[in-house]
């Protein structure tokens, strides 16, 4: 599979959980939002009814810090339409630091791979009508 395929099928299964409004609130402030199990401390990002560690159903909310690294990214050159003016960017997949979290987000001016090595520390910066937008540290 090429990579931007294998980046947009991440991208379709870790997008969905982003458009709560106290996740969207949580990303503004460079913040993430997940659900930490109340009895292994597994955390998740999306509601979730039981733990996919242990199975409990009880969850309490946990602010992350959006800081982590570039786990994979496809560089978009030719932008879905709507987004011509915001091109060339970069649809990153970011590994969230101490936790086994992967997130997408939206990094502006990424032209070449040179421009974002895999493993970069980014950061959350903020969200818009393109999901979360990242910056690098
Ligand atoms: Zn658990």
């Amino acid at each position: 599979m090429p990579l931007a395929l294998v980046v947009q099928f991440i991208y379709s299964k870790v997008c969905k959980l982003s458009a709560k409004p106290e996740f969207i609130e949580a990303a503004k402030s460079g913040n993430i939002l997940a659900r930490k199990c109340t009895k292994c401390g597994e955390l998740h990002l999306a509601t979730v009814y039981f733990c996919k560690k242990c199975g409990s159903k009880g969850f309490e909310d946990s602010i992350l810090k959006g800081l982590g690294k570039v786990a994979t990214y496809t560089i978009m050159t030719v932008p879905p339409e709507g987004f011509e003016n915001l091109a060339p960017y970069a649809w990153v997949v970011m590994e969230i630091d101490d936790s086994d979290i992967r997130i997408s987000g939206f990094l502006p001016k990424i032209v070449t791979p040179a421009d974002l090595p895999i493993g970069t520390p980014v950061k959350i910066t903020g969200f818009d009508e393109r999901g979360i937008v990242l910056e690098k540290q």
